[in-house]
């Protein structure tokens, strides 16, 4: 059975952990090291990027999730998770840190104070349908390396055609949440990642 754990130093763990169990994965949080050598696959969720760098770090979990991320672990980031997986982070916090591991820039709080938190549809690759997404305080993607693969852009309005969704290799991120709207696409295709790698 595939074991997917969830980063539960802070953040929106429940929902993923719903998501995950719906679609029939062994789900657990993760707090600590050992947690995370049981995981095949890991999601980071929403929730504060700042907060979670530094609990990571208090509670020795920042340098074990450099590792397992780059040697290759199927890691799934939503929002603040993806700002953690970002190589290059703008206007973080002074000294803020990643676990990196996806060649891309992002800007945290994106889209401005008028539009903190807005919901739109996305057309994302792969996908037929449209995907309902839910955007809170969320960071955009800046830049893309060669390597990237961009899911989702946003159609409309002053964020007209920024990136929301990408992929390198086993590595997903998503600015919006898609634990939030009961819709599991997004967390199926995580899970056969996992599955498959
Ligand atoms: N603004 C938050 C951060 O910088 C992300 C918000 C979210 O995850 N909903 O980490």
């Amino acid at each position: 059975m595939t074991s997917i754990g969830v980063f539960a130093l802070q953040g929106d763990v429940r929902e993923h952990l719903q998501a995950l169990t719906r679609l029939g994965v062994d789900a657990f949080g993760v707090r600590r090291p050992e947690e995370l050598d049981r995981c095949d696959g890991l999601i980071l969720p929403g929730g504060e990027s700042t907060t979670m760098y530094k609990l990571a770090r208090t509670f020795d979990l920042l340098e074990p999730l450099r590792k397992r991320v780059h040697e290759g672990m199927p890691t799934f980031g939503t929002c603040a998770g993806m700002i953690m997986l970002a190589d290059r982070i703008r206007d973080g916090i002074e000294g803020q840190e990643t676990v990196g591991g996806l060649d891309i820039t992002v800007r945290r709080n994106a889209f401005g104070r008028q539009v903190d938190s807005f919901e739109t549809e996305l057309d994302f690759a792969g996908l037929e349908d449209s995907v309902h997404a839910v955007f809170i305080r969320a960071p955009w993607v800046e830049e893309a390396g060669d390597d990237v693969e961009v899911l989702a852009r946003v159609h409309g309005g002053e964020a007209d055609g920024r990136i929301v969704a990408v992929r390198q290799r086993n590595i997903m991120a998503t600015s919006f949440h898609p634990e939030v709207s009961g819709d599991d696409r997004l967390h199926r295709r995580f899970v056969e990642i996992t599955a498959q790698s």
